[in-house]
């Protein structure tokens, strides 16, 4: 029988033999990505951006992921105007997380409420306006997604705290109320202006988060050639995409080691892809120190930006 042959040319035979256990692998692993392509539990479903950067998807099927990842990506709709080119990093979620505003929108509704609650004069909370009165937006939403409505917003804070002042009974309460609304009243225009800057470059300036989808990474080490985690669930799942850990670059399977080891950002030297907290901290001071540089050129308010350079927490970006 043939089989029992030796082969003739056995480098050739040895190739063959070799194709034939990688077209195995690669159907194997294509069969179990379409399973994930399809799955209906969308913990388990890869994203769009994963199939593009899938080495056993066509190309032409990258073409076609590619033209939709841009409309879809991890677009969401705003929930009042119906915009489809929101990106879930430049969209307020509310609290329960089922809700999602644009800017325009979301800096609306905090407006409308801050108008109406300042007349009131009884409270001051932002509310998602389809879930009601349950949770309130937190600070940090309302400064990073309407920055604008943010000053008005304290200040409204700031007049309902002497408003139910007033009408406490319960003296320890009252001195908790009291303190809070000094605070609050002791702040000149510029504090407020500060505190809006502050907000705004703590939860988008000395944060590293994915070029794509916006979620926080507190550190990344070993292989720098990252992937947002898709692990977990809730709003702390990631997007999936693939990025350069030094300079923040999006990136597809076939670029990213390349990117990485060539990459002008790499710390660890060029050609390597492995590095250790210390650089991924070293790196993220100088790519925040730039942000940081830019955000005070941009800012064009001096009192505000001489006052962020003189504090201590900005030293290592200055
Ligand atoms: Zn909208
Ligand atoms: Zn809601
Ligand atoms: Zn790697
Ligand atoms: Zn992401
Ligand atoms: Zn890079």
């Amino acid at each position: 029988p043939r089989g029992d042959q030796a082969p003739s040319d056995p480098a050739a035979w040895l190739r063959r033999q070799r194709d034939h256990l990688r077209l195995r692998d690669a159907a194997a692993e294509t069969e179990a990505f379409l399973a994930r392509l399809l799955a209906r539990d969308p913990s388990v479903r890869a994203s769009a951006s994963e199939a593009l950067s899938d080495p056993f998807v066509s190309e032409s099927l990258q073409a076609q992921l590619a033209a939709l990842e841009e409309k879809v990506g991890s677009a969401v709709v705003c929930s009042t105007c119906g915009d489809e080119t929101l990106r879930e990093s430049e969209a307020a979620r509310c609290p329960s997380g089922d809700h999602v505003f644009c800017p325009e929108c979301f800096t609306h509704s905090v407006e409308v409420q801050v108008k109406d609650q300042t007349a009131a004069a009884k409270e001051m909370v932002i509310h998602c306006s389809y879930c009601g009165t349950k949770t309130p937006f937190p600070d940090e939403t309302i400064a990073r997604h309407a920055p604008t409505a943010f000053g008005d917003y304290l200040r409204g804070r700031e007049t309902a705290l002497a408003a139910k002042l007033d009408q406490e009974k319960t003296a320890e309460y009252k001195v908790k109320l009291q303190q809070e609304l000094e605070k609050l009243q002791s702040m000149s225009d510029l504090e407020r202006r500060v505190t809006v800057a502050r907000a705004h470059i703590e939860t988008n300036i000395l944060v590293t988060r994915c070029p794509h989808c916006g979620k926080a990474f507190d550190e990344w080490s070993a292989c720098f050639a990252v992937t947002c985690s898709r692990d977990g669930n809730g709003p702390d799942i990631g997007c999936g995409t693939r990025f350069c850990g030094w300079c923040l670059t999006k990136c597809t399977a076939e670029d990213h080691h390349r990117h990485v080891s060539n990459c002008r950002h790499n710390l660890a030297g060029r050609g390597e892809l492995f590095s250790d907290i210390k650089l991924f901290h070293e790196s993220n001071k100088r790519r925040w120190r730039q942000a940081l540089q830019d955000y005070f050129v941009q800012l064009g308010d001096p009192a505000v930006v001489a006052q962020l350079r003189q504090n201590p927490a900005y030293s290592d970006y200055q």
